[in-house]
């Protein structure tokens, strides 16, 4: 069932998401060569406690530390270890906060050190983009298959990989909610979105082909061809003509 926020939930979902967008901050400053995956974890962990929430992904169902770390050729839900980040990597982090039980979720792609390649940077640039076409699609009337649709459209004109399986969400109470957003699909299908609803929109793009798997862990997913992957993300609330991001700080 798709739930639909009071003003007051919307409100305690901004305050959640702005705690996610002050780790972002954050990250755009630790991200760099020689940190580990398990200590941007303990900042952001940080980061998130010290404004009064909780880590969202902190055992939810299983998972075990505060955010996801997916480096390289990982597409989403890296559990953070001793991995070392190099130069010129890739990583995204998935932020995901709870304050007084309402979540916001926002995941975003980081280069670190040098990363000069252009076909990365090109990949970076063209799934944040599709985040912000998916957006566009965002308002009352709409249908959930027009923000697929939009994704999908704008990511495949470059000739790069949507895994299906990997989808937006509503949000609100839980982390993951009705309905599914998916990053493929067909205009004018799927839910009606209205006024109060929200949800998280977030683009999963591989720059080669969209086969996958599931690491041994049960939860890193990588490219069959090792192909690099990107991730940006934010959560909306849906409002009388549009959408209002919630995940940026105020
Ligand atoms: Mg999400
Ligand atoms: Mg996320």
């Amino acid at each position: 069932m798709i739930s639909i926020k009071s003003p007051r939930e919307i409100e305690l979902m901004d305050i959640a998401g702005s705690i996610v967008a002050r780790v972002h901050k954050k990250m755009k400053e630790v991200i760099k060569p020689g940190i580990s995956t398990l200590e941007i974890n303990r900042i952001a962990e940080e980061v998130i406690r010290e404004n009064g929430a909780t880590p969202s992904f902190k055992n939810y169902q299983g998972f075990p530390c505060a955010v996801c770390t997916s480096v390289n050729d990982m597409l989403v839900h890296g559990i953070p270890d001793h991995t070392i980040l190099k130069d010129g990597d890739i990583i995204t982090v998935d932020v995901g906060a709870c304050y007084k039980g309402y979540h916001g979720d926002s995941g975003w792609t980081y280069t670190v050190g040098n990363v000069t390649d252009p076909k990365i940077l090109k990949l970076l640039e063209v799934t944040e983009e599709a985040l912000y076409k998916g957006l566009e699609q965002v308002k009352p009337g709409n249908h959930v298959g027009d923000i697929s649709n939009a994704i999908q459209t704008y990511v495949e004109s470059f000739g790069y990989g949507l895994p299906a399986d990997y989808t937006g969400h509503g949000i609100g109470r839980s982390v993951h909610e009705d309905p599914y957003v998916p990053n493929v699909g067909k205009a004018g299908t799927m839910e009606l979105l209205k006024k109060g609803m929200c949800i998280a929109v977030e683009p999963m793009v591989f720059m080669g082909s969209a086969r996958c798997y599931t690491l041994p862990d049960g939860w890193g997913v990588k490219s069959y061809d090792h192909s690099l992957a990107a991730h940006y993300e934010h959560t909306v609330a849906i409002t009388d003509d549009g959408y209002k991001i919630l995940t940026k700080e105020d």
